[in-house]
């Protein structure tokens, strides 16, 4: 049985009286719930995992891609790891676009992520120009070959399918173009890493998931959670996701 994830990116909004959510989310969260992690901005990672009650785990947004070393304002893996987090979020579309992250990048940043410890929640997905254009699938299978490094597992990785042309804005995809895609990355992944790994790595998908369209996007059979932004800020929006999937 693979994973099922509910990662909320709380991006950067929040100060430390935000943490309160975490609280109020795990009284509003089924009892037979699916693995929850809260990835606030990195300044709150220590409270949060301070104030995390038991089925929240908590993740951070980003890490470099080295380390250690002269990298002023950045954050290490092992930094993100030692507060006491268990996954970090890497290749968002943002950090892609924003800070001109590659693949390659996104790589290294993985393998870092691994050698800490930490589950790599790996972002993927095509512009609104790319769905167009009919690239999807070109897009996606360059970025998860080349974002994905050797030694993916079940364990260690996470890939979050997130169209850029959905994130914030309100448009989803069809179920249809959900499916496709889900099942195109399925299929990559048991090709490069063999049916058991291929079959063990959760797939989530990101980009305007809330509350009254969740059920619909978890009847895919590839999607195993979802990576939500803004509907993960407040208990009130997250745990009826959560209760959806
Ligand atoms: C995200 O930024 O990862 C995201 C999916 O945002 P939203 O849910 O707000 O579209």
């Amino acid at each position: 049985m693979r994973r099922k994830i509910a990662a909320g990116n709380w991006k950067m909004n929040g100060t430390a009286a935000a943490l309160n959510e975490l609280e109020t989310l795990a009284q509003m969260m089924p009892e037979a719930a699916p693995e929850v992690v809260i990835c606030p901005p990195a300044p709150l990672l220590f409270r949060a995992v301070d104030a995390a009650p038991e089925g929240i785990a908590i993740g951070a947004q980003d890490c470099h891609m080295q380390a250690k070393g002269a990298f002023t304002g950045d954050i290490s893996a092992e930094m993100i790891a030692d507060t006491g987090a268990g996954f970090v979020i890497v290749g968002h579309s943002e950090r892609r676009d924003a800070h001109e992250e590659t693949n390659s990048d996104i790589r290294a940043k993985t393998r870092c992520a691994w050698g800490s410890g930490l589950t790599a929640i790996v972002c993927i997905g095509e512009s609104g120009d790319d769905r167009a254009a009919n690239n999807t699938l070109d897009i996606i299978g360059g970025q998860l070959a080349g974002s994905l490094p050797d030694g993916a597992d079940g364990a260690n990785t996470v890939i979050a399918y997130e169209p850029i042309w959905a994130i914030g804005t309100g448009k989803v995809p069809t179920l249809e173009q959900i499916i496709e895609v889900h099942d195109f990355i399925r299929a990559r992944l048991i090709t490069r890493f063999g049916a058991e790994i291929g079959d063990a790595i959760a797939l989530l998908y990101g980009g305007s998931v809330k509350p009254d369209n969740a059920e619909v996007i978890f009847r895919a059979e590839n999607v195993d959670g979802a990576l939500v932004g803004g509907a993960s800020l407040k208990a009130a929006d997250f745990a009826p996701i959560i209760a959806a999937l």
